[in-house]
């Protein structure tokens, strides 16, 4: 495959398995694996993994790790991670099959167990030299090899903690549907616009829609903290990022990182001093505040360089990040600058 993607519908797969001469699209993964690690951003590791999911209805969801230089490593993306959001932009998908090319990390094992049913997700590490990429044992999972074929996810981590621990049964999970209830006053949003860099009040008001979307979209059972960010870049696209939480906390996906994972995703390529403005949600005095992740990851030295501001919003100097916060039943909005 010359030009990798993160969404492969369920036609085109099986038309590419086919074409390559597979059994099924389910051998399909390793390649699509090999060929989506070039697509990884990691200029601190140069480690590229690239993680490839098979949804109950045929599509295929790729993942990819990304590394931000100048912030603390805790703020990468894992493969894993990345697959997972980008599964979250399209929700109802059932995750049956998980391809990567190196073994998941304890994070990103604890954060799949999310996923409702997550301890029969079938996960295949391929080998660095190669030699199951043809999954020629899917069907025969020989035991003296075992790590050559599918295991499920309760293999890799048999003690698992997780949303049972804590949530009643009946609460939604990661991938399911969500609803937040969080209502932006719209008295507090200028008419004229608040965002700056020549962005007009009609793609104002579509960038604070998207957020506070992404953040009703928002899977934070455990604090009660949902947040949503919406980024637009330079050609007026948004994307959106959702929050979500995992039951043991520190494996979970910041808004932030999860805009950037949809940025990403819609593969237009390119750096992302292509974004040039974002709007976070949340609740103001929320005990999970996503604010100063926001603003280390979209500071204007890295992600929003003025000379693209002036170069594309000719005229205007000034960063786009606001924060809408909610103060008392109303929101109020903050320049993050
Ligand atoms: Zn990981």
């Amino acid at each position: 495959m010359d030009h990798p993607k993160f969404v492969i519908e369920a036609s085109e797969a099986e038309t590419m398995a086919e074409k390559l001469g597979l059994k099924s699209v389910l051998h399909l993964l390793p390649t699509i694996v090999r060929s989506s690690q070039k697509l990884s951003r990691v200029p601190i590791s140069n480690f590229a993994v690239a993680a490839a999911g098979l949804c109950a209805d045929g599509r295929i969801f790729v993942g990819v790790n990304l590394e931000f230089p100048g912030l603390p490593l805790h703020h990468s993306v894992h493969a894993e991670q990345f697959l997972i959001t980008n599964l979250s932009l399209y929700p109802q998908t059932r995750l049956k099959n998980v391809v990567v090319s190196a073994y998941p990390c304890g994070h990103c094992r604890q954060f799949l167990q999310e996923i409702r049913g997550a301890p029969n997700i079938q996960i295949l590490v391929l080998q660095n030299d190669g030699d199951n990429d043809k999954l020629d044992q899917i069907n025969g999972c020989p035991d003296d090899d075992r790590d050559a074929s599918f295991k499920p996810l309760s293999y890799f981590l048999p003690h698992r903690f997780g949303p049972d621990d804590l949530l009643d049964k009946d609460v939604p999970l990661i991938l399911e549907a969500q609803e937040n209830s969080l209502v932006l006053d719209a008295d507090e949003i200028n008419e004229n616009g608040n965002l700056c860099n020549g962005f007009s009040a009609l793609e104002e008001r579509e960038l604070v829609s998207a957020a506070l979307e992404a953040a009703n979209r928002s899977h934070a059972p455990y604090s009660g903290c949902p947040s949503g960010v919406a980024l637009i870049d330079d050609q007026g696209q948004i994307y959106k990022g959702s929050y979500m939480e995992s039951a043991a906390y520190n494996p979970s996906m910041g808004p932030a990182q999860a805009a950037v994972i949809a940025y990403v995703a819609a593969g237009r390529g390119g750096g992302y001093e292509k974004i040039v403005g974002s709007v976070l949600v949340e609740k103001q005095g929320a005990v999970v505040k996503q604010e100063d992740t926001v603003r280390r990851l979209y500071p204007y030295k890295y992600y929003c360089k003025q000379n693209i501001f002036y170069k594309h919003f000719i005229g205007l100097n000034v960063s786009g990040n606001y924060c809408y916060i909610k103060d008392s039943g109303n929101y109020m909005i903050r320049s993050s600058i």
